[in-house]
């Protein structure tokens, strides 16, 4: 392994940076995919990724930069050509029938972009943050790329719901996973962005591994799903059929997309949960949590045999998977609730 030359801010993504730590700059694929939930640090990833490409000081691995050169100057000011990053959510193509390009890259913009080489630098890197699905159009154009990169051009996409996207795209990329940053980890980006110690430790402590969530937190509009989800998760453990009126699968004034959203973060929440409840059966009560607010309830759920506890988790990330799909949310919500309930 290679590691890093210079400087390279970010904190968790330990998948990313020991895979682009051992990769050589000439053998970098030309499309990835960075998963994981919100907040996890993916799109950061990828710009790092970026400055270290378009750093003009030379060095021995890929990742690192000087931070000083005029590479990484253009870089911080936002106006590297050879770097282009979609701000927010991209929406190429369709849904529900009604073309909607409401986001700064439409797919024909996509054509062009993916398809110029690098301008100043010998590289050049299109980042496409929280891509959510995509139609013919926008995939004709990142398949073709796929098949017939132009030399030096890399595509990160970034997504938390990988199976929204085209099976066909989905292949073609290189996929790595982001997993949950640490609470110590949410707590020092908090206070380096000057939120004070105390408010970022207890934001910390409930963000489940997410800076979007953590602020969330502080901004004091959290959906409310979180703690509603741990107490359906201890119930549906205990083998009740809790109530999942908190999700609002009846509300017909939601959208579909809307209630799968919220379903998303339930599963999210118990994925977690299931988590942090299978390290207290195994590793005993001082182990660090990811929901160590949450400790006191998880504690309260009696121990399954090993294997049970390994197939609950798996089981967990299966009803994760599904409600990816067109399976309906309510019909998620009751395979998990079965998968979680105690063997007779
Ligand atoms: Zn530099």
């Amino acid at each position: 392994m290679k590691g890093v030359t210079g400087e390279f801010d970010v904190a968790g993504a330990r998948a990313a940076l020991a895979f682009f730590g051992s990769v050589e700059p000439e053998r970098l694929s030309h499309g990835y995919l960075f998963t994981g939930s919100s907040g996890v640090g993916k799109k950061t990833f990828a710009r790092r990724i970026a400055q270290s490409l378009l750093c003009e000081t030379p060095k021995a691995t890929l990742l690192g930069y000087c931070n000083h050169c005029a590479g990484c100057t253009l870089v911080h000011a936002g106006t590297h050509p050879d770097f282009v990053e979609s701000q927010g959510v991209v929406r190429i193509g369709k849904e529900g029938g009604s073309a909607q390009h409401d986001e700064d890259l439409s797919s024909r913009d996509l054509v062009r972009e993916l398809s110029l080489r690098g301008y100043r630098s010998d590289h050049r890197v299109v980042l496409l943050g929280d891509i959510e699905f995509a139609t013919h159009e926008a995939a004709n154009a990142l398949l073709k790329f796929l098949e017939e990169p132009p030399a030096g051009v890399v595509v990160f996409l970034t997504t938390s719901a990988p199976g929204t996207l085209l099976a066909t795209i989905r292949s073609r990329l290189l996929n790595i996973e982001f997993a949950p940053l640490t609470v110590r980890e949410v707590e020092g980006i908090l206070v380096r962005d000057g939120v004070p110690a105390e408010s970022a430790r207890l934001a910390a402590e409930i963000s489940l591994g997410s800076v979007t969530r953590a602020r969330s937190v502080l901004e004091g509009d959290e959906s409310g799903v979180r703690s509603a989800a741990f107490t359906w998760f201890a119930e549906a453990m205990a083998g009740d059929v809790p109530d999942h009126g908190f999700l609002r699968l009846d509300d017909r004034s939601l959208t579909a997309g809307e209630k799968r959203a919220a379903v998303g973060e339930m599963i999210e929440v118990v994925r977690i949960a299931a988590r942090d409840w299978a390290v207290l059966s195994l590793a005993g009560k001082e182990a660090p949590l990811l929901a160590p607010d949450q400790r006191p309830l998880l504690a309260k759920i009696p121990k399954r045999k090993p294997d049970e506890t390994v197939a609950l988790l798996s089981a967990v990330g299966e009803a994760e998977k599904l409600a990816n799909t067109n399976v309906s949310a309510g019909l998620v919500v009751d395979y998990l609730r079965m998968q979680l309930a105690p063997r007779p």
